[in-house]
């Protein structure tokens, strides 16, 4: 087939025309339980009502305006976002990519602004995935999306995922910060040990490092925390959001304490789309629904049902699974050697069940957050199903 697009993805024939809570449905009107949820952006599924009612009166208001006027749904936002978390200031974007380089930024100007212009170094973690501008790429450190777009930002050190004898060695005079994802999605479905980030917090305190977290993917709602650093009890002093925040519209935000954001002043940053009404008017909505009573008591208690009826499916299938791992809604099947993901992800959606590949040969599970049991069921059966015809005709 022949496109006009860049060919940046090795993408699925399938064409979607619609989208209803945890289904979406193709031009045959052929309907599939989403367990990719567009990596894990649809986080309250497709056309949650309040969504669209929030979006279609927005949309006949007021779609943007600039920065350069009170957005107050973003002022409201913010505020929001601050009494949630740990934050005190946010910085609106369109992409997770961008809420890293913004928080890469803050880490930046943070010491600059101290008279350490010379600590500017980042230590991240192999297996990372930070997004894919230059110095998202750099920080991620993956050769295979490096390769070709030499040369890399400069500034980045990797040490091992969980290691912190590794990273205590890599800090340095001109080390200024501590960049992890709590859970590693792309790499893997891999939770960080919360004793590893409560580590990682006394080290950044020990050498006067920002401790930057990444839960572009990990965060709202997913691991049945509003962000998954919260299962720790420690808290970074910067942190990027994106995905689930808004739902399926494009936005993100660098969130930041008081004394980081601070360093951000006027025309030290911006973005024309950034926070705009449109998208605040979307986020607001995502909030609204996660916040309400018992949306993360839902959450943790489908999430752990799903945990055991895969881990009952591993045991019963042995010749294609290997294993579980996760947190919450961001769950990871592991295939057996000598099985490819990509072969057991190809099967799950010929039976109608839309999941992501990820790093060491695992098929991501990312679930909307509004999956109920009935969901659980279906989604087991269609895995039961995909498997026992691996193992009859691999
Ligand atoms: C998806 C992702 C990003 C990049 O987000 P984009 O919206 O694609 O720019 C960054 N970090 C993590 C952990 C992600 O999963």
């Amino acid at each position: 087939m022949t496109s006009a697009l860049m060919q940046t993805y090795a993408r699925s024939d399938l064409a979607f025309e619609r989208g209803e809570g945890a289904y979406l449905f193709d031009g045959h009107d052929r309907k599939f339980l989403d367990f990719a949820s567009g990596i894990a952006v649809n986080a309250l599924g497709h056309c949650h009502p309040h969504m669209v009612e929030a979006v279609a009166k927005q949309a006949g208001k007021l779609w943007h305006c600039s920065n350069l006027y009170q957005i107050p749904e973003g002022e409201r936002l913010a505020e929001r976002l601050c009494a949630a978390t740990f934050a005190e200031s946010v910085f609106f974007s369109n992409s997770g990519s961008e809420a890293v380089e913004c928080g890469l930024k803050l880490v930046r100007k943070y010491f600059d602004g101290a008279g350490a212009p010379e600590r500017y170094r980042v230590i991240a973690c192999e297996g990372a995935f930070h997004g894919r501008t230059l110095a998202a790429i750099a920080a991620g450190g993956q050769e295979k999306h490096l390769n070709g777009f030499d040369p890399a930002v400069e500034g980045f050190d990797h040490v091992s995922f969980g290691n912190l004898n590794e990273m205590r060695a890599a800090i340095g005079p001109e080390t200024a910060a501590i960049l992890v994802e709590p859970v590693q999605g792309e790499g893997g479905v891999n939770p960080a040990p919360p004793q590893y980030l409560q580590e990682l917090r006394q080290t950044a305190d020990e050498f006067g490092l920002l401790l930057f977290f990444d839960e572009v993917q990990c965060g709202m709602g997913r691991t049945g925390k509003l962000f998954a650093h919260e299962w720790s009890g420690v808290t970074p002093d910067v942190m990027a959001s994106a995905k689930g925040l808004g739902g399926g519209f494009p936005m993100a935000a660098c969130l930041a304490t008081k004394k980081v954001g601070a360093v951000m002043t006027t025309g030290s940053h911006g973005s024309t789309y950034g926070g705009n009404p449109m998208a605040m008017a979307v986020g607001n909505a995502v909030l609204d629904v996660m916040e309400a009573d018992g949306f993360l008591d839902g959450v943790n208690a489908v999430s752990k049902i799903l945990r055991g009826r895969l881990e009952e499916t591993v045991q019963a299938r042995p010749g294609v699974l290997a294993g579980v791992r996760g947190l919450g809604l961001l769950l990871g099947l592991e295939c057996q050697e000598g099985v490819a993901n990509a072969d057991l992800k190809a099967r799950l959606q010929d039976n109608g069940l839309l999941t992501v590949g990820a790093a060491g040969n695992v098929v991501r599970l990312l679930p909307p957050l509004i999956i109920d049991e009935s969901h659980v069921d279906e989604a087991i059966a269609i895995i039961e199903k995909s498997c026992a015809e691996m193992e009859e005709s691999p």
